[in-house]
């Protein structure tokens, strides 16, 4: 293989020079001889090899581009074949002897270019990688000559490294790249989804649950509106009504498999995700959970909400919502009971055990609990323990693992602590 230790230096290049020196002086020798012995061959394959030149201190540049041609071989240039080891190095020095030799066949000016253009190559490749990368040819018009004329390629290399850590900094294509993945209404899978109306599968397309909260929050989904009304990430609040105002679901169905106390209805992903969390939380041994209320039309609310206000007037806002202000009316709100045979009233879930498992579990089937402690003056409501909310699993995780207590601090709203009129 190759022959560290002796082409790789550069010391290797003056030492083959004399050894080519040497050659062709026993070249010239043997030639003398063999005019007065012709039976011996001069010039063999399988002859002896020549001895080695005994090394010498060379005082001569070893780079020098001006120099007399130099075996190929002793050029370390990455890539290039280095001569193997069953060559002597002594035969290649005897090769090199009839090339320079001006006696023979081959005129000496052709082995002396040859470093030149590899040393352009070399220097010029470096060259064009940092003006491609630089996205300018300024730096290597100035530094392509001065690293020529200096003579020096590993000067020029270090030359043109110093410039990578601004090429680094330079923001070409980044920006645009960055720019497109920040809205996720740019993701066509996010387009698709609300395009079809697959709420949860809008958010998964935009990285899940805490992604498209933050996307909204940081103005990066034109495309999602909270005031959609359709949608499960809408907010209805004491500020934010439904829209229209006398918004109707389409698709109501009884919620599969869980004990129904007044025949309440929800939307068909609601309803669903309702019946995977009554099954949790009795396969969990949390007991049964019944839903006490679901959708309520724009025309009952009027009606419970009257009838509210007739028993406490205007405190009646502390515990229903005007028409056109609930989520039951969105077909995402459920208020659930516990049952054990009979089923308690709301007031009693709290205390339950449902009422725990619910707190601890309820986001894993996309629901939260929407008016808890502490948060009344954002959402205008005292703690509804047995009112959830469906959002989705996607962006019920987000808002467990975030700690969130209102949906208006979720999307970055402001709070909706009372009716603006
Ligand atoms: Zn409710």
């Amino acid at each position: 293989m190759t022959e560290p230790g002796r082409l790789a230096t550069p010391r290797a290049v003056p030492e083959t020079r004399r050894a080519a020196r040497a050659m062709r002086e026993e070249v010239e020798r043997r030639a003398r001889a063999a005019a007065h012995h012709p039976g011996q061959p001069g010039h063999s394959a399988h002859e002896a090899p020549l001895p080695p030149p005994a090394p010498e201190p060379v005082a001569e540049a070893p780079d020098s581009v001006g120099a007399a041609a130099e075996p190929e071989a002793a050029d370390p240039v990455p890539g290039v074949a280095a001569p193997t080891a069953d060559v002597p190095a002594t035969r290649r020095a005897a090769h090199q002897a009839q090339l320079l030799d001006p006696r023979g066949s081959t005129p000496v000016r052709h082995a002396r270019p040859r470093r030149l253009p590899r040393r352009i190559a070399v220097v010029a490749g470096l060259a064009a990688g940092a003006a491609l990368l630089m996205g300018s040819a300024a730096m290597t018009a100035m530094m392509l000559p001065t690293a020529l004329a200096a003579g020096d390629d590993h000067a020029a290399a270090t030359a043109l490294g110093a410039q990578l850590p601004e090429i680094a900094q330079l923001p070409v294509p980044a920006v645009e790249q960055t720019a497109e993945a920040a809205d996720i209404c740019a993701v066509p899978e996010v387009s698709a989804a609300l395009q079809a109306g697959a709420d949860e599968a809008a958010v998964a397309a935009a990285g899940g649950g805490e992604a498209f909260r933050a996307a909204l929050v940081e103005g990066r989904a034109p495309c999602v509106n909270l005031g959609d009304s359709a949608r499960i990430w809408t907010v209805v609040d004491k500020t934010r009504p439904a829209s229209p105002v006398d918004y109707r679901p389409s698709g109501l169905v009884l919620p599969d498999g869980v004990r129904n106390v007044e025949g309440g209805a929800l939307r068909a992903d609601a309803a669903s995700a309702l019946a995977s969390l009554a099954t949790a939380a009795r396969n969990a041994g949390a007991g049964e959970i019944a839903l006490e209320s679901g959708f309520r039309s724009y025309q009952t609310q009027q009606e419970t909400y009257g009838r509210h206000f007739a028993e406490r007037g205007e405190r009646a806002d502390q515990v229903s919502a005007r028409p056109g202000y609930s989520e039951h009316q969105l077909g995402l709100g459920a208020d659930v009971v516990a049952c054990a045979g009979a089923c308690g009233t709301l007031d009693d879930l709290a205390g339950s055990p449902q009422g725990q498992w619910i707190v601890e579990h309820a986001w894993e089937h996309g629901w939260i609990v929407r008016y808890v402690e502490g948060a009344t003056p954002v959402t205008g409501y005292s703690p509804e323990p047995w009112h959830l909310r469906y959002i989705g699993p996607e962006l019920a995780k987000a808002y467990h693992d975030g700690g969130w207590t209102s949906l208006e601090d979720f999307f970055g709203l402001g709070p909706a602590p009372a009716y603006l009129g």
